[in-house]
């Protein structure tokens, strides 16, 4: 275990008696007593001037990597720059200093804003129903497993709670299907990593709830029968939900509406540019087709009444699962959706998922010969390799990984999803030049040489980075959840 190279001081530790970073004004209100037993002497706060609180915490972020500081190949995640406009959009007076609770006649910018995302959507993945609610991804798949659920009820078919959800499904598939009451049954992968159409049709039965399917799935690859999906799904009375987390792999392409999907969800955090990582704010919104519409969650925003400009507000959809979400989402988000849309425009955005599946086919091209690529067929916006060679043993998807680091490159996803061995998932993005895939892929074929020549190199990882390896196990064992005075 390599160690840690810098100690880096606790912000106590730089306390100098006296010392302040703030003065507060003279009060202009008299003094009030405060009740004695709220008073304490015995806190440790750090006593530290606005340049000690600047510099240690501009430090600490240093250490991290991020989209502005360099390549972020983490798959299905879609780290891609997000343009700045954004954050001038979303930081305008207007938008940034409302409240929920204002009157709708005094936001009716805001409100706009809102009913225009949700035409934008519904136009993009070819469906009449959306609401932004859904705070994130896995929070609009749960969104989504419940209108399926309100749908087959209202229809008296209480007996459908089973969810299909292939192998290849992001991991959040399963999880929101369980957490939503529903049965969970996996189905395989063929060896194309298409799904298996005899053990999908096995489980078509009059119990089925749905199927939850990401397309592309994990391994970047677009189910080719997806025709034949859908339709065995529909003829036995089931809703087929779509995963469309990663839509820059045929954002402005393809729809999800036109390929049969009842239900889909997209991430504005990924494929609609939020910054996102270490749990910021997204948002997740659902749009469904037109005989779930009415089980939206509500409010959603409607044209209230006709006009110019028309007078927007919030309605309650007839049969709605309720609200997912206090107030209505979080709408920095959706300033941040509705101007990189409107930035891009249609072609724009087709522009995003060619350039998408040009990177990453390009890096899987270059990469075949040096390292496995189990399903290596022509991939969308990502693809899976294997971090392992017969020759290489002892050498792992987590040493090439960390060798990485060292090049100044973010990580690809490590050991998703399970069905490769030691997976590497890489997902290049649309943003990135030629050049930086270059310098990637020369990086990863000399880690490859490495494995063999000096595995030792490998194993001790990363080496030029302010931290050490880590020790991941310790980490996930002896959580440390709140701050404490002491190390
Ligand atoms: C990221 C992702 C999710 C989950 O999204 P969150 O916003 O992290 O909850 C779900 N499915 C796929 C395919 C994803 O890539």
């Amino acid at each position: 275990m390599a160690e840690k190279k810098i100690r880096e001081p606790l912000l106590i530790e730089l306390s100098v008696p006296g010392r302040r970073a703030v003065r507060l004004p003279e009060p202009d209100v008299p003094e009030a007593e405060l009740p004695e037993h709220l008073l304490r002497e015995d806190l440790p706060l750090p006593e530290v001037s606005e340049v000690d609180v600047v510099r240690h915490f501009t430090r600490l972020s240093q250490y991290n990597h991020a989209v502005d500081t360099g390549f972020y190949p983490l798959g299905s995640c879609t780290m891609k720059y997000n343009p700045k406009v954004n954050e001038d959009m979303a930081r305008l007076p207007g938008f940034a200093y409302i409240h929920p609770l204002q009157p709708e006649d005094t936001v009716q910018g805001a409100l706009a804003v809102m009913y225009h995302l949700q035409k934008y959507l519904g136009e993009i993945v070819g469906m009449p129903g959306v609401s932004l609610q859904p705070a994130a991804g896995a929070h609009g798949e749960f969104t989504g497993i419940l209108i399926m659920r309100a749908y087959h009820r209202d229809r008296g078919e209480h007996q459908r709670n089973k969810v299909l959800v292939p192998d290849s499904a992001h991991g959040t598939n399963p999880a929101t299907s369980a957490m939503s009451g529903m049965r969970v049954v996996e189905i395989p992968s063929d060896e194309r990593g298409n799904i298996d159409l005899e053990a999908l049709k096995k489980e078509c039965d009059e119990t089925l709830a749905g199927l939850m399917i990401t397309n592309p799935n994990t391994l970047g690859l677009f189910e080719e029968h997806i025709e034949e999906v859908v339709n065995a799904v529909h003829e036995a009375g089931g809703l087929v939900y779509g995963d469309g987390a990663n839509l820059n792999a045929f954002l402005g392409i393809a729809r999800f509406g036109d390929m049969g999907f009842d239900i889909v969800h997209l991430n504005l955090h990924k494929t609609f540019s939020t910054p996102h990582g270490g749990g910021g704010p997204g948002a997740g919104p659902v749009a469904v087709a037109e005989h779930l519409k009415d089980f939206l969650p509500g409010p959603i925003v409607d044209i209230v009444e006709e006009g110019d400009p028309p007078t927007y507000g919030f309605v309650w959809p007839k049969k709605s699962i309720g609200r997912v979400k206090a107030f209505h989402g979080h709408f920095g988000v959706m300033v941040r959706a509705l101007t990189y849309i409107l930035m891009l425009g249609q072609e724009g955005l087709r522009k995003v998922a060619e350039m998408a599946v040009l990177n990453a086919n390009y890096l899987r091209v270059m990469l075949q010969d040096t390292y496995h690529i189990p399903y290596n067929r022509l991939c969308k916006h990502e693809f899976v390799a294997e971090g392992r060679w017969p020759d290489a043993p002892g050498i792992k998807a987590l040493d090439i990984s960390k060798r990485l680091m060292d090049f100044g490159f973010h990580p690809p996803t490590n050991y998703f999803p399970l069905i490769v061995k030691e997976a590497l998932m890489i997902e290049p993005t649309e943003t990135e030049s030629k050049a930086t895939l270059d310098a990637f892929i020369a990086a990863m074929k000399q880690i490859a040489r490495e494995a063999r020549e000096n595995p030792e190199l490998l194993k001790t990882a990363p080496h030029n980075t302010p931290f050490g390896r880590v020790d991941e196990v310790k980490a996930a064992r002896e959580l440390i959840l709140t701050w404490r005075d002491w190390a």
